[in-house]
């Protein structure tokens, strides 16, 4: 049996048909009939050259299969078919489908990782806006501008995270809330191969840092001996970052003020979630349903955006900071603290319209699934049952690294 194959295609019912595509292919991949443009899937090598020209996003389009559409079958398409679900090549169960999250298999692969404490396949809120995937490879990156680096915690603090701001000119990087972009250190590794690239959540919101400015912002820990982190941790104002992405298509918001977010992190998996509130913050001026934020560091020195959190109304954000190394306070991880707020939680988790975040460590997924297994015990419900049903649904969703 052949392997499953991501096949480049267009979208019939949003091309206008301007043919800039077909001119900026440099392999002659896409070309037309008088209904459609369509991508020759034996020509085409994912260069993403006519990616960014195209003024409809329709040529960002992607299935995966196990069989390529032919020119014929596109060609004949009013819209796009639907993704089939197939099975994996050894039969094992269905290969990953309609939420193509990269391209770049290494890249999938950290992704695959990160969401894999989530229990299954991934699947975005079925509200959420259609995310841009893939626009800049490591062939073709997208050419960034440090406009800032600013320290997060505090001098004292053992952790140095940092929030970066990279303004993208006009360069077209079009980003949804709880995307991530690719980061390749210069330099290679010891075998003198270049590194492989990292991967840095978004922590500003689509439209920008402040609102129609074409940037971004990230925030990087420093990792004592790290490649990368310590690479982007000390640019510097002016200096240039080559990025890769954007980057994901699941840990996405969904697009519905009533929806109700729970957010859990710990560390730098604030990031998505810092867009998550700002984005709320921007779209409805009475902020939606309440958003709940559980977020742990050691102290309140080691706890990124810790002063602008504060200040972000109770009406939109109801916040729990939690410290287990604070001096004068009871140690607490977000597991003690979800299991204090039991009762809101328990409602949460029975309400249909709840998305449930996890975004951090690693090692905060065990404490985390221990907490909802005795909250769910509270509405009667077996909670490895309620989270699968979650996440089919795309409401509950983990990215942990
Ligand atoms: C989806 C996703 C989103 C992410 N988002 C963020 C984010 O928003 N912010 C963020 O900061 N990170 C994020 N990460 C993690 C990030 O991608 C990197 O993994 C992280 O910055 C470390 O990369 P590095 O190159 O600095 O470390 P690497 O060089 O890859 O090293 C990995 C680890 O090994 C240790 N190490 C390396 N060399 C040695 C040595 N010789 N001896 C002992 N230890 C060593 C390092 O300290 C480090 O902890 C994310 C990851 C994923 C998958
Ligand atoms: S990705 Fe590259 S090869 Fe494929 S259709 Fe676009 S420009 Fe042509
Ligand atoms: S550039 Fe975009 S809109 Fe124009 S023909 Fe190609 S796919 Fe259609």
């Amino acid at each position: 049996m052949n392997a499953p194959l991501k096949q480049h295609l267009i979208d019939p019912e949003i091309c206008i048909r301007c043919y800039t595509c077909e001119e900026a292919c440099p392999i002659d991949a896409i070309t037309h009939n008088e209904d459609n443009v369509v991508v020759d899937a034996a020509k085409c090598d994912f260069c993403m050259a006519c990616i960014s020209p195209c003024p409809t996003g329709s040529i960002d389009a992607w299935r995966v299969v196990m069989q390529p559409y032919s020119l014929e079958e596109q060609m004949s398409w009013m819209e796009l078919p639907e993704q089939e679900e197939i099975a994996k090549p050894d039969g094992t169960g269905p290969a990953e489908g309609g939420d193509v999250e990269a391209l770049e298999d290494s890249v999938e692969r950290l992704l695959a990782e990160a969401h894999a404490g989530a229990g299954g396949k991934a699947r975005a809120p079925a509200t959420a806006s259609k995310p841009s995937i893939n626009l800049y490879n490591l062939k073709k990156p997208a050419v960034g501008i440090v406009q800032g680096n600013y320290r997060l915690t505090s001098e004292s603090a053992d952790s140095d995270v940092r929030h970066i701001i990279i303004d993208l000119g006009n360069q077209h990087f079009p980003v949804l809330e709880g995307q991530s972009v690719g980061i390749q250190p210069p330099g290679t590794d010891a075998s003198g191969n270049a590194y492989l690239p990292r991967l840095y959540s978004i922590s500003s919101p689509r439209d920008g840092e402040r609102p129609n400015t074409n940037n971004i912002s990230l925030t990087v820990k420093r990792e004592e001996q790290g490649v990368c982190s310590n690479y982007v941790c000390d640019l510097q104002k002016g200096d240039e970052v080559r990025l890769t992405g954007p980057f994901g298509a699941t840990f996405l918001m969904p697009n519905d003020p009533q929806a109700q977010i729970v957010m859990i992190c710990t560390g730098t998996g604030s990031a998505p979630f810092r867009a998550f509130t700002m984005r709320r913050q921007r779209l409805t001026a009475d902020g939606g349903e309440r958003m709940r934020l559980f977020f742990g560091a050691r102290t309140s020195d080691a706890l990124p955006y810790f002063g602008p959190l504060k200040k972000v109304p109770d009406t939109i954000l109801e916040k729990h900071l939690v410290f287990s190394r604070a001096e004068a306070v009871e140690k607490e991880y977000v597991q003690d603290r979800m299991l204090k707020q039991r009762a809101d939680l328990a409602g949460l988790l029975s309400a249909p319209h709840t998305h449930i975040y996890v975004c951090g460590l690693k090692a905060m997924e065990h404490g985390v699934e221990a907490a909802f297994e005795q909250i769910a015990k509270d509405i009667g419900t077996d909670w490895v049952s309620l989270r699968d049903q979650m996440r089919e649904s795309g409401r509950y969703h983990v990215e942990t690294y």
